[in-house]
C-alpha cells in the first residue's frame, strides 16, 4: 500500500510539497465528497478544493473539538461496515467524544507509528514494555502496539499496571524500550533502584514518551527528562499524537523535535485570530491528516501549542519537526505584554532544588494583565518568597508572587480525591480563554 523506502520526509520539501499537495487535493475531495459536515461547509469553496495546495488551505475553515461533539456523525464519511475500531477522545464539556477509524485508517496508523519508532532507532530485535493504557476506548497505547509489531519489535503489553507488577515483567523479559508517560517511567526507574533491583534497567536502552513534553520552549531538555535518562541510563523521545487527528509525531536520534510526515498530514501554527504563524513562533496547532477515510478533518485545531523547527537535523530527515506542546490555549496567560503557560513556571519550579511541591493559580488582573501567583512548600529556610520569585525571574523573565504552604497543605490541593490524575494549575479567571 505504501513504499516504506521513499518517505516523503526524506526528500527536499519542494518536492515532498509537490507530492503532499496532490494528498491534500485527494482527501479534500473525499472529505467533501463523503462527510456530510464537509459537503456543508466545503460547498462554499467546490469550485477551487481541486487547486488548493498547502500553501492555500488556509483559505478554507478550521474546525475543533466543539464543532466534532456538536456534530460528531456528520463527520463521518465512511460507511458502517468499514468501521474497525472507535475510541473516545476526551471532550471539552468532559463528555467524550467518538472518533471511528476504518480498516484502511487503522492501517495507516500502524505504517505512521512504525516509521516514527524506527526513527528512534527501534529495530525488529527491540523487546517492548507498554506501559500505558492499551484499552478503556483510548487509541495511544494500541498504537504504540501497532507500530513495534508491524516493523517486527516483540511488544510486551503490560499496560496500565504497578511499578510492582512492571518490575516482574522486566526480570523475566529483559526489555529494551519502554513507552509510557515520562512521570510513570521515572516512578518505575527510581524503584528499581530503591528496592535494590537496578541491574533490571540496564537492558533498556530506548524511552518513548507519550503525554508530557520533554523539551522546553528553547529545546533545552525538561528536569524530568534529564531525571528520566539518568535514572534508566537511556535516551528518551518524545511522541505527540491526538486520537482525532490520527496522527503522530516522533522524535528521531536527534531528540530535537518530531519529524512531519509530509504524506501524513500538513501542521500549521496559527495566531490567536487564527492567521498562519511563520516557522519558530508559538501558536495553535492546527492538523489536516492525509488519507483518512473515516473522519477526515480539515484544519482540525487541536488546542495544543507549538512551533515548528526548520534547522536542519542531523539525521539527514528534511521535514520540519513539531517543537514540545507548552500548553493548552485556553491555559495561556498574559503577564505584561508577554505570553506563558502554566507548564513553564511548574518546569521551573520542578528545576529549583529545595522546593517539595508548587501549584499555580491564576487571576484576573485590572487591567488586561493576568495575576499569577506560585504556591510552594520549601525544604530549605532560605527559599524565602522573595527569593524563590527571583529564581523563577531568572528562567521566566516574570516576577510572580509566591506564598508558601506546608506540603501537606499543598498536597492536599495537588491530590483532590475527585479528580483522578494531579492537578497543578487552578484557573480562577472570571473569563479564562
Ligand atoms: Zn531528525
Amino acid at each position: 500500500m505504501r513504499d516504506e523506502t521513499k518517505l516523503l520526509e526524506w526528500l527536499e520539501p519542494d518536492a515532498a510539497k509537490t507530492r503532499q499537495d496532490a494528498l491534500l487535493r485527494r482527501h479534500l475531495k473525499h472529505a467533501f465528497e463523503h462527510s456530510p459536515y464537509y459537503r456543508e461547509t466545503l460547498a462554499p469553496f467546490a469550485g477551487r478544493l481541486s487547486a488548493i495546495t498547502g500553501d492555500t488551505l488556509a483559505e478554507l475553515p478550521t474546525t475543533d473539538k466543539r464543532m466534532f461533539a456538536e456534530r460528531t456523525q456528520d463527520f463521518l464519511a465512511a460507511p458502517q461496515r468499514e468501521i474497525s475500531d472507535i475510541v473516545f477522545s476526551s471532550g471539552t464539556t468532559g463528555v467524550p467524544t467518538p472518533v471511528a477509524y476504518s480498516r484502511a485508517d487503522m492501517e495507516r496508523l500502524a505504517f505512521n507509528e512504525r516509521i516514527s519508532l524506527r526513527a528512534c532507532g527501534i529495530t525488529p530485535d527491540d523487546t517492548a514494555l507498554i506501559t500505558c493504557t492499551l484499552d478503556r476506548c483510548f487509541v495511544a497505547g494500541y498504537a504504540y502496539y501497532l507500530g513495534l509489531t508491524t516493523l517486527g519489535a516483540a511488544a510486551i503489553r503490560n499496560g496500565i499496571n504497578t511499578v510492582e507488577s512492571h518490575a516482574a515483567v522486566m526480570r523475566r523479559l529483559h526489555p529494551t524500550v519502554l513507552v509510557g508517560v515520562p512521570g510513570f517511567l521515572f516512578r518505575l526507574g527510581r524503584h528499581l533502584h530503591e528496592t535494590g533491583q537496578s541491574e533490571l534497567a540496564e537492558s533498556v536502552r530506548t524511552l518513548v514518551c507519550a503525554g508530557d513534553p520533554l523539551h522546553d520552549r528553547s529545546m533545552r531538555q525538561l528536569p524530568v527528562t534529564k531525571a528520566l535518562e539518568s535514572v534508566w541510563n537511556a535516551k528518551a523521545y518524545s511522541t505527540y499524537a491526538s486520537s482525532e487527528i490520527v496522527t503522530s509525531f516522533c522524535e528521531c536520534t536527534a531528540q530535537q523535535g518530531g519529524h512531519l510526515h509530509p504524506e501524513l498530514a500538513v501542521v500549521e501554527i496559527l495566531d490567536e485570530r487564527g492567521n498562519r504563524l511563520p516557522v519558530g513562533e508559538v501558536g495553535e496547532v492546527v492538523v489536516t491528516p492525509l488519507q483518512v477515510e473515516a473522519v477526515p478533518f480539515v484544519r482540525f485545531r487541536t488546542g495544543d501549542m507549538s512551533f515548528l523547527i526548520d534547522a536542519p537535523c542531523p539525521c539527514g530527515r528534511k521535514s520540519v519537526r513539531l517543537g514540545p506542546i507548552l500548553g493548552r490555549r485556553n491555559q495561556m496567560m498574559k503577564v505584561r505584554g508577554t505570553t506563558v503557560y502554566p507548564a513553564a513556571f511548574l518546569n521551573a519550579l520542578d528545576a529549583i532544588p529545595g522546593v517539595a511541591a508548587s501549584f499555580v493559580t491564576v487571576r484576573g488582573g485590572e487591567d488586561l494583565s493576568d495575576r499569577v501567583t506560585v504556591t510552594a512548600a520549601v525544604k530549605d529556610n532560605s527559599l524565602t518568597p522573595e527569593r524563590l520569585s527571583d529564581l523563577l525571574f531568572a528562567t521566566l523573565r516574570l516576577h510572580p508572587a509566591v506564598e508558601l504552604l506546608p506540603e501537606p497543605d499543598i498536597m492536599r490541593r495537588i491530590y483532590n480525591p475527585a479528580s483522578h490524575k494531579p492537578r497543578r494549575f487552578f484557573d480562577e479567571r472570571e473569563f479564562p480563554r
